[in-house]
This record gives C-alpha cells, sequence and structure tokens, in this order.
C-alpha cells in the first residue's frame, strides 16, 4: 500500500528544507498534492541540432559539439566568460554573464558536450547564454529522452537549488513507489466513451512524456478531469438549491399574456426571444425557486421578454415589481410599459425617491391591498414600507447594480421568495457563464430584432479632431444629438477631470450658444443637476451632452446618433460596447468615433480594432476574455471556481464544454452517484468536496 497523505519532508530527494519552499512557496503538503504539482511547460530534448541547421527565433536547442576554447572579458563593471563551441558543421558562442571560479574550473576543453539553452542571432552569429551542459558521457548515463517538463519556481526555491531536475527525480521515485496504488477518478463509461487516457497514464505522461501524442493524451485527460468535477459541484448545487427553496407555481397562461400577445406585440417576436420566454416560463412552473440572469445584447429586446414574463405571473394572480438602477432608467421603463399594458386594463405604478407622499402613501395602500398589479421603481421599492400582498416575481435589471443582500431583503417580505429575474446586457462568454456562473439558470438573447441598422464605428486619431467637429455640426443641423464621453478612471481622477473641463470649453467654443445648447453630467455633481441636466437632453433641449462614464448604463435617447469616445484607448472592451450601445436605437444611421493619441499598446489596438470590426456583443467579450483573463473580468469573487491547475478558461473549451456535458448526463440518470458504475466519481466527489468545504472554513 501507499499513502498519499505521506508528508512531502518523507518522499526520496525532498529534506525538510525543500518541504518547507514547496510548502510555502505552492501549499503542497503531502505526496498527493505533489504527484498533482504539473510542469507548466515542456522543452523538446529529443533532437540535436547541427548547428548550420539554427534559425534566427528558434526556441531552445540541444547542440552535441566541444568546447574548443574559453576566455575571460573585461567589461565596465566585472567581467564575461566566453566560449567557442563547435560541431562538425560551425560555431557558436556561450556567453556566462556573471564569472565564477567553480565555472571557470569546470568547462572542460575538447570533450564532448551535449549542451541545451535559447540561441541568439545577431551579425550572422549564433551564441547561447547560460546554456546547461553535460558531458556527453554523463549524458548517456543519465539518459533521459524527449519532452522534460519545466516546473513553476519561484526564487526561494532556486535558492534552496530546488530545480527541476531535483523535482523530477524526486517525482521519479514517487511515481515508482506509488503508481500501482493510484486510483483511478473517472468511470469507466466516460473513459471509454470520450477514449481518455487512465489515470495512472496521465500522471505519468503530464511529468514524463513518452512522446508529443501521449503527452496531449495526459493533459486532455487531465484538463477534462478538472473542469468535470468542477461542473459536477456547479450542477449539483444547483439542483440542490431548486429542490430546496421552493418557488410559486405559475402554471396557467391567462388572458393577460394571451390578450396582450395577440393585440399589444407590435412586432414577432425574434426566435430568441420566444426560446428565452420557452426556458422562462418552463422554470416557473416546476415549483422550484427561479434565480435566472436574462443576458442579451443592447438592444436584443429583454424588455418585452420580461413585460411577458410579468403578465404571466399576473395571470396567475400575483403582483409583480421591476427595479432599475436609476430614476431616468426607472422612468423610461415605466412609460414604456404604461404605454403597452394600460389598453389591457393592467395597473402600474412607479415609484422613485422623488415620488410625493400623497402619491406613495397611495401607492403603498395598492400595493398591500393587492389591487396594484406591477409596480416599477428604483431602490425605493425595498424600503420596509413597501409592502405587498403577494410579489411573485422581481424583475431586476442590470444587476451590478444591486446587492445580493438588497435582493433577498425582498426575499423576506414574502411566505415563499418572488421569482428573480436579472436582465444584464453584459455578455458573458458561454465558457465563462458555464463556470463562473454554473449554478445559475441563464438565458440568452443572441440575436438581434430584424432591420436595425449596424452602427458605424471609426478609429481617429487627435489630429483629425477639427474634421469630426464638422461632422458633429453636419449631423446636429440633421436634427441628431450627439455624445462626447470622457473617461474616468479613479486613480488619475483629478487629471480627467481636468481633460473633461478642458474638453467641455473647447467644444462650448466650437459650438456657441445660442445655435447649440450642452449639457454636462459626471460623478462630482449632484444627483439632482445631474438628473435635471439628463432631462434636458433627453428632451431635446440640448444637441450635446457631455459626459464621463455615468451615462454608461440604459439610457435611452433614440434621437441621439452619434457617441465620441474620448481617450477610447483607455476604456475597456465591455465599456466602449456598452457605450456604443446608446446611439443606434432611433431609425437614423448611427456612428461611434474612437479617439485616441497615437501612441497605443498592443491591447490598445487590438481594442480599438475590435470595437471597429464587429458590434457583436459576445464576440468581443471573447476578446476581452483573452486580453484580460477570466480574473479580471469576473473579479474575485468567484476566483474559487477559476482558479484552475491545468485546464484553460480561455483555449480549452472543448474540454469544458464536454466536462458540462458529461456532468449533466451523469447526474441527470444518477443525481446521488449511487450506481455502482459511479462508485469512482462519487468517492472522488467526496474527497473535493472535503477538502473544498474545510477550506471554505477556514477562509
Ligand atoms: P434591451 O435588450 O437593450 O433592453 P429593449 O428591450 O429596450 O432592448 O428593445 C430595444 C428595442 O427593440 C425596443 O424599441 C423594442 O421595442 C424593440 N424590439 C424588441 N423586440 C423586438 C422584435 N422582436 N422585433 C422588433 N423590434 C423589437
Ligand atoms: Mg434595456
Amino acid at each position: 500500500m501507499f499513502d498519499f497523505d505521506t508528508n512531502i519532508s518523507y518522499l526520496s530527494g525532498i529534506g525538510p528544507a525543500k518541504a518547507a519552499v514547496m510548502q510555502k512557496e505552492f501549499g503542497i503538503f503531502n505526496a498527493n498534492q505533489f504527484l498533482n504539482f504539473f510542469p507548466h511547460r515542456y522543452v523538446d530534448k529529443s533532437k540535436v541540432f547541427t548547428i548550420r541547421e539554427l534559425l534566427p527565433n528558434q526556441a531552445e536547442v540541444q547542440l552535441k559539439g566541444m568546447v574548443t576554447d574559453v576566455k575571460e572579458v573585461k567589461q565596465k563593471r566585472g567581467s564575461r566568460l566566453v566560449a567557442t563551441f563547435k560541431d562538425e558543421t560551425g560555431s557558436v558562442e556561450l556567453i556566462w554573464f556573471r564569472v565564477t571560479k567553480w565555472l571557470k574550473s569546470s568547462i572542460k576543453i575538447n570533450e564532448p558536450y551535449i549542451i541545451f539553452g535559447k540561441t541568439n542571432y545577431f551579425n550572422g552569429h549564433f551564441s547561447m547564454p547560460h546554456p546547461e551542459m553535460e558531458l556527453e558521457i554523463h549524458h548517456k548515463k543519465n539518459f533521459v529522452a524527449g519532452l522534460q517538463p519545466v516546473y513553476p519556481s519561484t526564487e526561494k526555491m532556486s535558492a534552496k537549488g530546488f530545480n527541476d531536475k531535483v523535482i523530477s527525480k524526486a517525482m521519479q521515485s514517487l511515481l515508482k513507489e506509488s503508481f500501482a496504488y493510484i486510483q483511478e477518478t473517472l468511470s469507466d463509461e466516460i473513459i471509454s466513451d470520450l477514449g481518455l487516457m487512465s489515470k495512472k497514464e496521465a500522471l505519468f505522461n503530464i511529468h514524463f512524456p513518452k512522446n508529443h501524442q501521449a503527452l496531449a493524451q495526459a493533459q486532455k485527460r487531465l484538463k477534462f478531469e478538472e473542469f468535470f468535477y468542477i461542473q459536477m459541484q456547479l450542477i449539483r448545487n444547483k439542483l440542490v438549491r431548486k429542490d430546496k427553496i421552493k418557488g410559486y407555481v405559475f402554471e396557467q397562461i391567462g388572458t393577460h399574456f394571451n390578450n396582450f400577445y395577440k393585440q399589444g406585440l407590435q412586432f414577432d417576436l425574434t426566435g430568441a426571444q420566444k426560446r428565452v420566454l420557452k426556458e422562462i416560463r418552463a422554470d416557473m412552473a416546476t415549483g422550484a425557486h427561479m434565480n435566472r440572469l436574462l443576458q442579451g445584447d443592447v438592444g436584443a429586446g429583454k424588455t418585452i421578454v420580461a413585460l411577458l414574463t410579468i403578465l404571466i405571473a399576473l395571470d396567475n394572480n400575483f403582483q409583480t415589481a421591476m427595479l432599475a438602477p436609476t430614476e431616468i432608467l426607472a422612468t423610461q421603463h415605466y412609460q414604456a410599459i404604461v404605454e403597452l399594458v394600460t389598453p389591457f386594463g393592467i395597473t402600474v405604478q412607479l415609484l422613485t425617491g422623488s415620488t410625493r407622499t400623497k402619491a406613495r402613501r397611495e401607492i403603498h395602500a395598492a400595493l398591500e391591498e393587492g389591487i396594484l398589479q406591477i409596480l416599477v421603481g428604483t431602490h425605493a421599492i425595498l424600503e420596509d414600507k413597501v409592502q405587498f400582498k403577494n410579489l411573485g416575481l422581481a424583475v431586476i435589471d442590470e444587476q451590478h447594480r444591486f446587492g445580493v443582500a438588497q435582493r433577498s431583503k425582498m426575499w423576506m417580505k414574502n411566505k415563499l421568495p418572488p421569482h428573480i429575474l436579472i436582465m444584464t446586457a453584459t455578455p458573458i462568454p458561454r465558457t465563462l457563464a458555464m463556470s463562473a456562473y454554473g449554478d445559475l439558470d441563464v438565458s440568452v438573447i443572441d440575436e438581434l430584432p430584424p432591420g436595425r441598422k449596424a452602427i458605424q464605428t471609426v478609429h481617429r486619431f487627435d489630429s483629425a479632431r477639427l474634421r469630426v467637429f464638422k461632422f458633429m455640426r453636419d449631423e446636429i443641423t440633421k436634427g441628431r444629438q450627439v455624445y462626447v464621453v470622457y473617461p474616468l478612471i479613479e486613480e488619475s481622477e483629478a487629471m480627467d477631470y481636468k481633460d473633461l473641463q478642458d474638453g467641455y470649453e473647447s467644444i462650448q467654443r466650437e459650438f456657441p450658444l445660442p445655435d447649440y445648447k450642452i449639457s454636462i453630467v459626471h460623478g462630482k455633481m449632484k444627483p439632482a443637476d445631474k438628473e435635471f441636466e439628463m432631462q434636458r437632453f433627453v428632451k431635446g433641449e440640448t444637441q450635446i451632452m457631455v459626459a464621463t462614464t455615468v451615462i454608461e448604463v440604459g439610457v435611452n435617447v433614440p434621437n441621439a446618433s452619434v457617441m465620441i469616445i474620448e481617450s477610447a484607448e483607455r476604456f475597456g472592451l465591455s465599456q466602449l460596447h456598452q457605450l456604443r450601445g446608446r446611439v443606434g436605437r432611433g431609425a437614423d444611421q448611427s456612428y461611434c468615433i474612437l479617439m485616441s493619441g497615437v501612441k497605443l499598446s498592443n491591447d490598445s489596438k487590438t481594442r480599438l480594432e475590435t470595437m471597429v470590426r464587429t458590434s457583436d456583443g459576445f464576440e468581443i467579450a471573447e476578446v476581452d476574455l483573452k486580453l484580460r483573463g477570466p480574473g479580471n473580468l469576473m473579479g474575485t469573487q468567484q476566483s474559487g471556481v477559476l482558479n484552475l491547475k491545468i485546464a484553460d478558461l480561455v483555449k480549452d473549451s472543448k474540454e469544458l464544454h464536454m466536462a458540462r456535458n458529461k456532468a449533466v448526463a451523469v447526474l441527470t440518470e444518477d443525481p446521488n452517484l449511487s450506481l455502482p458504475k459511479n462508485t469512482a466519481l462519487n468517492r472522488t466527489y467526496q474527497q473535493i468536496h472535503k477538502r473544498t468545504s474545510i477550506w471554505a472554513n477556514i477562509s
């Protein structure tokens, strides 16, 4: 038997000192964790190159030859060591930038060496700084063929001489001792269905790949497994939540829904809207609590889906609430809904911070009596005084403005929590949605209503500003309105406000009163002043809106057709996309102009090019994910889910999809993992679960 809990200080090749570093630097305490300490890359030593074969910009290469001379070259500070290394086809220079006695004395002249390293090419000559060198006779003795692992390392590890060779040696003896006892962690069924490598073979080949193919198989297997158990946990959490938290059953579709669908809808729903509506309907009919994220790009038509969902709730004699993050948005939703549903005798009210006391009292009373059917509003809805007789559904627009705590406050007002539908216009890449939100229900409207005019997006340098002003003037003459947005990034706030003020002044000079009127909105203004300026623009009293990103969320001014984004290189992709979504809402051709300086980082270039190339929010989100990585995209709250050891959310989406599908299939057939064929799955799941919940308690 082998005990995988053995402390690593007892493993051959790792003494207490090395074990201590390993624990500190990587949190690796026992043999099992050490086995799962994976190389982060491999170097290919399967081939010995001749010097004539070398190419500029090559990866690391292995050469065989002899050192013919060594000399020390004095420099301003210290000296370096330069050796000539020859084979039958040519010569390269070996260079060491730090000379030690030991180094000088250990290099043997005219004896065959195998050397390895990265080459530099300059003036027709190759050199190799700090090569790994081994006399050929020793090399034969220690011969390790082909791909060699390179492990993650830190300075403290190097200081203790804990290098790849030492790790490999320790790993080799550990594998030798434990190999027979390594348990399979997937079921035979999954392994044969997907043609995966066994756990033993995978662990062996991830450390000591027999060849490229075996390495690829090992990686596939281990990546799949990592994703698979995360998915098992997410899907199980979801099942448990659905099992535990009961919800109202909306079983009927009645007159409200049917009448509106037949007579109130001014267009046909898109295929995506229909599919999503079906998902929501099915969910609300099960008796479990719905907690669903409704994703859809700007303008995809989420509101009408939300309204139809509201009508289903009304058909089941429940009240509904719709929350928006700002007063402007709440008012816009309210006006749109009133217009659509009052012809059908449905009652709607608006409740915000500025609702007068008398109106407020009437709303409170109507809610408690149950005669008010739809309440639209801001945070004001969440106050304790607001009591519903029977709230069955809450629609929340732009989720990030509302904390979970506030949401749960709403739940407590009832015997059962109302169903929750969260609308968000921030497209989340599918891979991320599956992992970070894997335990939520997600509906995606991935199709825009027909006949939308694509927004024309261009990138202009600051030097083209006069032409941009002329373009603004032309559009304003046609009766359109224009946004000019400045970045506001907290660390450099003072400077940003100066940019905004300077920009505002130059626009005032270019667009003087009385012909032109300008609104300005930024974060340092009082809410009431902001609101006032916004309203002037919404009503068309001003033609230009100069603003920081406060207008990002939701504002709907169909007559605004030009979005100018200043210092666009400083905005993130999703922010640029959100801002652009403020135009293109009316019948006119709309434009987005991205202004920037000429000096652009590669990432900035990619962001601007992406914006010019596509308006597809999901495509943009994928690029964003590649640029920023999942951690930054989601914030830290989900880091547990995203803290992957071997798999990569961006590169390994194939394995992720496979894992998701398998996990769903397994849990659908055997929710408690009690079938004999799933013994290995159950055992592994319990082990992982135990580990993670211990950690959860500690942290
Ligand atoms: P968002 O998803 O950004 O909230 P909205 O719900 O505000 O989008 O819809 C944007 C516009 O598209 C609205 O004017 C709405 O009436 C219209 N719309 C929604 N669905 C359709 C459809 N299926 N066909 C045509 N127009 C639609
Ligand atoms: Mg909307």
